[in-house]
């Protein structure tokens, strides 16, 4: 099913492109050799010989030694509108998406005030086909005001086009409620996104529970505060045959849990943030609040799971959980500092960096995830296979770049990778055959 009529965005006319004798892999088209990719009418036309079409009227991009990707999919970012918008807003929010090479993006409903009504998800759409450089669609909340008590008109929030439902930044604690969104689920479409986590057990916890808390005397969250919650949501998933999407993976337990609830047949997607499959909570021995998000980054131990269940498909995709914060929120004491990192200009350079350089995982496996995140919310997933709408990006695997020497699209710079040497950068990105974000040393039809 393709809803994609629930994205919205700026949209342009492009005469079209070819982007030349770049190693072009889509593990969904079964692809991984060097063409020339040929953009026509918003459609990939074909992935042609090197050199055996003629550019016409199509403007012709250099691409060799790059690599040509379907652009990714992010189901979880914090657009911060309305209401925070000296954090972010949806023209920079997706700027920053295009500049990481994203062709759809799913915003959180947790702005100021919660997205809770069908007015505020119709505004919000209106909005970003004004200002959205990428496809956004927009969740609404379970309850009202996200205070896990009343339900919102959910079918109604449905039919004023919200993509899905999520109270994310908090739980649903309340069983009840939660079980009555699920049964309201089936009459409104759209899916349960859960941020699962146990207000009791994790009471003050900043980070994670165990040596480092420890050892640096901060008030610890548990792994058992996630896990726990999604064994509930999924046993009554089961037993209400409703669609439930795990946010944002953070621990062992978790992934167990999600892989037993699949087994056993329980309609259950989950997704794992970059910040969760590459760091670990030694790096808050720095007291650098840049480490401190929810869930929080935990152990090494933890992240190896979250990478096996990334391999094995227990975890369906990768969503960078983008949480802008102004630098007022963020320097302060780790104690008192919000919760939350940028991430969608870093996810794939982070990730092929730590990653599939050294091994740890594929380059088609780690393209396959990117853009799986469509799927559970009823999109397409990206793909370069002909005929497909075109939504591709142009990526040079031998640039080498220091996270944030350059500053950012994003308005918030509370990126846990600042000052990273990172391998692999976004140089063009292509949305529906239009040029979505081209990289500043990037010029027309020239590598840099
Ligand atoms: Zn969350
Ligand atoms: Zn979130």
């Amino acid at each position: 099913m393709s809803r994609v009529s629930s994205l919205s965005w700026r949209r342009a006319e492009s005469p079209g492109l070819i982007l030349r004798g770049a190693r072009t892999v889509d593990p969904r088209a079964g692809i991984d050799e060097v063409r020339d990719v040929v953009i026509r009418d918003g459609e990939i036309a074909e992935l042609a010989e090197p050199g055996s079409v003629e550019a016409g009227e199509l403007e012709s991009v250099e691409a060799n030694g790059l690599l040509a990707l379907p652009a990714f999919f992010d189901p979880h970012v914090h657009l911060r509108t309305p209401g925070h918008e000296h954090k972010e807003d949806i023209e920079t929010g997706s700027r920053a998406a295009a500049a990481g090479g994203y062709c759809g993006v799913l915003a959180m409903p947790n702005t100021a005030p919660p997205i809770d009504t069908a007015e505020a998800v119709q505004a919000l759409g209106q909005r970003a086909e004004r200002e959205a450089s990428v496809p956004t669609g927009f969740l609404a909340a379970i309850t009202r005001a996200i205070a896990g008590e009343e339900l919102t008109e959910m079918a109604e929030l449905g039919a004023a086009g919200a993509v899905g439902f999520s109270d994310d930044g908090w739980p649903v604690p309340s069983a009840h409620v939660l079980r009555r969104a699920m049964q309201y689920q089936k009459l409104a479409g759209g899916v349960l996104a859960l941020h699962e986590e146990d207000p009791d057990m994790s009471g003050d916890g900043v980070m994670h529970e165990g040596e480092v808390s420890a050892a640096v005397g901060l008030a610890g969250i548990p792994p058992v505060s996630e896990s726990t919650m999604i064994a509930r949501d999924a046993a009554m998933a089961a037993y209400e045959d409703a669609r439930i999407h795990i946010l944002h993976l953070s621990a062992r337990a978790s992934v167990e849990a999600v892989e037993l609830s699949k087994g056993a047949g329980v309609k259950l997607t989950a997704e794992v943030t970059p910040h969760h499959l590459t760091l670990t909570d030694e790096e808050v021995r720095s007291l650098d609040s840049r480490f401190k998000m929810n869930p929080p980054l935990r152990s090494e131990d933890d992240r190896q799971a979250l990478i096996e269940g990334l391999r094995s498909g227990t975890i369906d995709c990768i969503a960078t959980d983008h949480a802008p914060h102004a630098t007022e929120d963020k320097e302060v004491p780790f104690e008192q500092a919000a919760m939350g990192v940028t991430g969608l200009e870093t996810a794939f350079p982070a990730l092929f960096t730590e990653l599939v350089l050294p091994g740890v995982i594929e380059l088609e496996l780690l393209v396959e995830r990117m853009t799986a995140g469509a799927e559970p919310f009823g999109f397409d997933v990206p793909t370069l296979a002909p005929g497909s709408e075109a939504n591709a990006v142009l990526i040079d695997p031998e640039a080498e770049w220091e996270a944030g020497a350059e500053g950012w699209e994003s308005r918030s710079e509370n990126s846990c990778f600042t000052g990273r040497k990172l391998r692999g950068r976004v140089l063009m990105t292509v949305v529906a055959g239009q040029v979505a974000y081209r990289q500043r040393s990037f010029a027309m039809g020239v590598a840099a």
